[in-house]
Formats: C-alpha cells, structure tokens, sequence
C-alpha cells in the first residue's frame, strides 16, 4: 500500500502559512492526493487544487499552472529525487509499504543458478527505503554488493526512466542489476543503458523478471527507426515544452548538423508528442524529438521518431562514422 507523508505536508502548511496550495503527481495517486487536498482544505481553510494533468516525472512539475492559479506552494507528491524542495515546489514522499523478503528469496535461487556474484540493487523512489533491507539478504547470502552513486536528482539507488547514472557507472563491476519494483518500465532502462543482466523484483506477485529480451526488442526496433530516419528529406524538430525537458541548445545543434547533410528542418513545439498530433505534419519524413526519450523507445509510431541518443546515432551515420548497435544506448542519460 502506498502511502502519502501527510505529516510534511502539514507542517509545512503550519510553518509557512499559505493562502493557496497545489497538489500534482503521477496519475496512479491522483486519487489518494485528492483525498489528502480535502482534509488540507479543512484542516487550514485555504484553496487547495489538484492540478490533474498528466505528470509523469520530475522533469514535469507543471509550475506554470500552480503559478497561474496563484498557488505559494506547489506540492509535488510521489516523484522523489534527491532535493526536498525546489523553488516553490516541496517533493513529498510517497512510500510503498510492501516488503521484498520472500521476491529476494526467489531472486537469490536464479541468482545462484546463473552463477552471479556481484550486484547492485536500483529502484525508483516509492521502494527507497527497502535498498537497505536487500543489500543485507543479499551480502548474508553471499553475493559482492557494489554499492551505486546517485548524480544530480537521482539519490543512490534511484533511477528514472531516462537517467541512469548510478547503474551506468556501476555496471562494470557487477554481474546483474537487481530492480526493485514493479516497474518494467525503469528496468528496462537499466538494461539497455547498462547492457548487463537486469531482473526485475516484482513484490505483489512476488516474481522475478528477467527484462533483457524485452530490452533488446525495443533497442533493435529503436535502431530500425534510425535506418528509416537516414532517406529522410523533410525532419521535424520537436522540442518538448515540459519545463524539465527544454533543451534548446541541443535542439540548435541538432538542426545545424542536419542542414550541413543537406536536410530541410522544421522546428516544432510541442507539450505532448503524439502519433495524433504529429498527424497533421503530412510533408514530414521523420521526427526528432528532443523531450522524453522514452516517448520513441517505448511507443510506436507510423513515422520514425527519434530520441536524443537515437538522433546522434543517425548524425553519426550521416557523417560516415561507425555506430556500434550494441553501444548507442549504453548512456548515463539519454537526454
Ligand atoms: S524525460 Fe521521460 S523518462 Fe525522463 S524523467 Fe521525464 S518522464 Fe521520466
């Protein structure tokens, strides 16, 4: 069960004493926040909002909308990173209570049966607090835990779902990445940024998967996307208008190095990049899209879409280089 720290949040209401106050937060807690903004509005008898746009990271924080609605204070409930606060914004934590002793205990069988003898153990934010826990089951057992590094936003542990240094700078010491979680997602991640085997602990059905086939079918279809990108005359630009994911002056650079291939480039602004949106530009052959990367490794669209990493594969190819396709996703951050 997850739950919210509510405590944080009302004293920090008591301490700061706002007027207004903002909720936001993935799309699975919106519920549990809205329950949370209720008994706030009660308690302090001040205007709480949901802001109940899609949220799906940190880089996603939706300011602009807590600026408009005049909110003091934007709490940015379930998306941890290493920082609590952030301007405006408060990160609150929301932890999932479900333990991972009997998972471990199933992970630790194939461990052994694949003769693994060094790990490091990742997660995403809900399940920090269970690394520790882990760590000892798995050293009692045996095994060389290397410990990992956390780097701008991420804490020790943690991965996102397109920044992976603590697994990327860890991985030539290890065997295996354990990902506690129930998240192919963030596993998947790890697999293709590390190349190394990656299991995924899965405590509510109390399984372990192994991810690495599903990493490699989304690398080849991510490296074919590249080959369909190369013919292309017309490219479309995008940069992502999410406030953790504008990037300009990769965008610049990107488009100056397309036009010296003779390539036409359109810019484009986009806040959600979608085969629908995209629809409406008929004359382009292929897209580059400099938001989440995540958007044109996991989806599938009728055009190439590419990545950052994606896009400097194909410039690398444009410019006669080798590409090694085991390599081009074998990054600490894909943005
Ligand atoms: S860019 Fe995409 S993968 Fe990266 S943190 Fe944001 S939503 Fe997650």
């Amino acid at each position: 069960m997850i739950h919210i720290d509510e405590e944080m949040v009302f004293n920090i209401i008591r301490e700061k004493r706002p007027r207004v106050v903002a909720f936001n937060g993935p799309e699975a807690l919106l519920g549990k926040i809205s329950t949370l903004a209720d008994r706030v509005s009660k308690e302090f008898g001040i205007d709480v909002y949901v802001i109940a746009d899609p949220c799906y990271g940190s880089c996603d924080l939706n300011t602009g909308a807590a600026k408009r609605i005049n909110a003091d204070i934007l709490f940015h409930v379930g998306h941890s990173i290493s920082m609590q606060e952030f301007g405006n914004v408060v990160f609150i934590d929301a932890y999932d209570d479900i333990p991972f002793d009997s998972v471990l205990g199933k992970c630790i069988s194939i461990l052994e049966e694949k003769g693994v003898k060094s790990v490091a153990i990742l997660t995403d934010s809900q399940h920090i607090h269970e690394v520790e826990n882990a760590r000892r089951i798995l050293k009692d057992n045996g095994f060389n835990v290397v410990p990992t590094e956390g780097k701008g936003q991420l804490m020790d542990p943690q991965v996102f779902g397109c920044e992976f240094y603590p697994a990327f700078y860890a991985r030539d010491g290890v065997d295996a990445f354990i990902f506690l979680g129930q998240s192919i997602f963030h596993a998947v991640g790890v697999a293709l940024s590390t190349g190394r085997l990656t299991l995924m602990l899965d405590p509510y059905y109390d399984e372990v998967k192994e991810v690495n086939s599903m990493a490699e079918m989304l690398k080849r279809r991510a490296f074919l996307a590249i080959y369909k990108a190369l013919d292309a005359q017309m490219i479309g630009l995008i940069v992502g208008l999410k406030e953790g994911q504008i990037m300009l002056n990769r965008v610049k650079d990107i488009k100056s190095r397309l036009e010296t291939h003779g390539k036409s480039v359109r810019l484009i602004a986009l806040t959600e990049v979608t085969e629908e949106r995209l629809r409406v530009f008929n004359d382009i052959d292929a897209f580059i899209q400099v938001a989440c990367p995540r958007i044109s490794i996991d989806e599938q669209f009728s055009r190439p879409v590419l990545s950052v990493p994606q896009a400097y594969t194909l410039l690398k190819m444009l410019d006669k280089q080798n590409v090694d396709y085991d390599e081009f996703l074998i990054l600490p951050h894909w943005l």
